[in-house]
């Protein structure tokens, strides 16, 4: 009887280590950049690389992983799957979670200057349509990136209609959660927060959006255009 009565505690028991183990074999880990920290100079400098990726980047992936830590039910998912339903979770996984796939999405979109070659044909032909040419297109994107008060993000998304679009976000949200103004696939997404600038450009975000094109690797982009487009077809 003893034994019988003593089960649901040792159940709970149980439950309560699997709790402490689980979220370290499920834990959202930081990739090593596909490059090195001085692979953007001169457009992006060594040492503002390591700060933001090995700081900033890192504590977003280590809070995501003690918001996840604390719900069960959050435990196993993918970002992915959990940003459409954003606003009804925690602002730690808003937060954290949009700041890990955020800058892991920035980091692949970037390439040593000179390498990120040009937009395909299919990605051309959309900004020409959408934006009446590639020069017209950056002017609107850094728009974008100046008109963003305070910290966030400037986008290039493809929608659900299969149209090009500019947005911005504040802080780390994205337009893959439910709380963005214009939802839609990123294609390409630049970081306006001042730690992404400001040892080398201090205020001159404009100078950063403009130098940024150099680094932009469209081979990435026209590849996420491509791929956005046949899954909506
Ligand atoms: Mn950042």
């Amino acid at each position: 009887m003893n034994a019988i009565r003593s089960l649901p505690r040792l159940s709970a028991v149980l439950l309560a280590f699997a709790a402490c183990v689980a979220p370290l074999a499920q834990a959202f880990e930081l990739a090593p950049l596909p490059y090195p920290h001085n692979a953007l100079v001169p457009v992006i400098d060594e040492q503002t690389m390591q700060i933001h990726h090995g700081r900033h980047h890192k504590a977003y992936v280590d809070n995501l992983n003690a918001a996840i830590a604390k719900d069960a039910a959050l435990q196993g998912k993918t970002l992915e799957a959990l940003f459409p339903g954003i606003s009804q979770l925690p602002a730690a996984v808003r937060n954290n979670g949009g700041g890990h796939w955020n800058h892991t999405f920035f980091w692949q979109s970037m390439t040593r200057p000179g390498q990120g070659g040009a937009p395909s044909a299919a990605l051309q032909a959309a900004i020409t349509r959408d934006f009446g040419s590639l020069d017209a297109f950056k002017t609107a994107f850094k728009a974008a990136g100046v008109g963003r008060f305070g910290s966030g993000w400037a986008w290039l998304i493809v929608g659900s209609d299969g149209k090009l679009k500019i947005t911005s976000t504040p802080n780390q949200d994205n337009p893959l959660m439910d709380v963005a103004p214009d939802r839609g696939t990123p294609l390409l997404g630049n970081d306006v927060w001042e730690h992404a600038y400001y040892l080398q450009y201090q205020n001159r975000r404009g100078d950063y959006l403009d130098a940024w094109w150099q680094i932009v690797d469209w081979n990435v982009i026209s590849a996420r255009y491509a791929a956005a487009t046949s899954t909506a077809r």
